[in-house]
């Protein structure tokens, strides 16, 4: 096997605070181990069009603290397409190349895969992304920050809510899983929390209010993951609370992008420090197509396509908490 000596880094799909602190920790982990390392700006995009930076360990200064990404990020089309992966081939093999981290979700990790069968380039992927729905890891970077965020909002939210008796629906982020809606609505204090991956049924929903209603409840806050299976948008849902209980004086929050920015938490920069260091180790052991992450505190490697694959489910005590607290 070629020996590592050059590894590129790379940030792609959605933005997740905490991505700073991982590309900080790749450069630092290869100045360590003697290794060149380099940018590749916008994701792929960038890789198609060698948009590459060379990075020293000083590159990287005062960036743990910063949201977002320095490398910026970006969904390529043309990466999908047989034509666009063999220029980015083209280019990393043009700059000797040897091996590549890859900052992002799971269609990052789709691309990676498709990438390494076809041109057995060595790739670790680190999850970077707001959702937390990658099998393997417990935490993906910028999970927390974003939680925390949420909070602090829903926080301000009941503020407001409770000086004017409303009721206020609120959307978080969460296309496909509910671990911000139901971890921000526990932490919160939702009344109501509405996720994809359990479909509470609106009738249950008005029972629920209603009760809230007459043991006491002046102002309420239901908490809604966009990819919420009822079958009606947060602003569909307000509406058919208005109509069914009119008693409610009802707003809707849409929290947001605010959820992707703001500086990293600390939970977030010590996770992408040690996940960081964990993948650029990987590479110089010759290992590939595996994805770093955390497991009882503990960092892990599991198989990309695993990490694809494995699906993620709900913590159903988690949901119990939240029906008794609801009480
Ligand atoms: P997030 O979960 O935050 O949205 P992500 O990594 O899942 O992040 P995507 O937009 O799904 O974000 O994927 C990022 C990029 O990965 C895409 O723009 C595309 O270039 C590449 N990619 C995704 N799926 C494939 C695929 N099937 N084949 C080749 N490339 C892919």
């Amino acid at each position: 096997m070629k020996e590592i000596k050059k590894i590129a880094v790379m940030t792609s799909g959605g933005d997740a605070p905490g991505m700073n602190a991982a590309i900080r920790s790749v450069v630092r982990a290869c100045a360590y181990y003697g290794a060149n390392c380099v940018g590749i700006y916008r994701g792929y995009e960038g890789l198609i069009e060698g948009d590459f930076i060379e990075l020293t360990a000083r590159s990287v200064n005062n960036i743990i603290n910063k949201g977002g990404t320095i490398l910026k990020s970006a969904r390529s089309k043309e990466f999908r397409t047989k034509e666009g992966r063999a220029k980015a081939f083209e280019n990393l093999k043009e700059n000797e190349i040897d091996g590549m981290v890859v900052i992002g979700g799971d269609g990052s990790f789709t691309g990676a895969v498709i990438f390494n069968e076809e041109y057995n380039f060595p790739i670790i992927g680190i999850p970077g992304t707001i959702d937390n729905d990658i099998f393997g890891t417990s935490h993906t970077i910028g999970y927390d920050t974003a939680l925390n965020t949420a909070v602090e909002a829903i926080d301000k939210i009941r503020d407001t809510a409770s000086s004017h008796n409303r009721l206020f629906f609120v959307e978080v982020m969460g296309r496909d899983a509910g671990f911000i809606a139901l971890n921000a609505g526990v932490g919160a204090g939702a009344e109501e929390i509405l996720i994809p991956e359990e479909n509470l049924g609106l009738d249950r929903m008005l029972e629920s209010l209603k009760k809230s209603r007459r043991t006491g409840k002046s102002s309420s806050i239901v908490v809604v993951a966009e990819g919420d299976k009822s079958g009606k948008n947060v602003y569909e849902l307000a509406k058919y609370v208005e109509e069914n209980l009119p008693e409610y004086d009802v707003r809707v929050s849409v929290l947001g992008h605010m959820q992707r920015g703001g500086s990293p938490s600390c939970f977030d920069r010590v996770l992408a420090s040690r996940l960081g260091v964990k993948s650029v180790e990987l590479l110089l052991d010759g290992q590939t197509n595996l994805m770093v992450g955390l497991n009882n505190n503990e960092v892990i490697s599991t198989s990309i396509k695993e990490a694809i694959t494995g699906g993620h489910s709900i913590n159903q005590e988690l949901l119990r908490v939240s029906d008794i607290m609801t009480t």
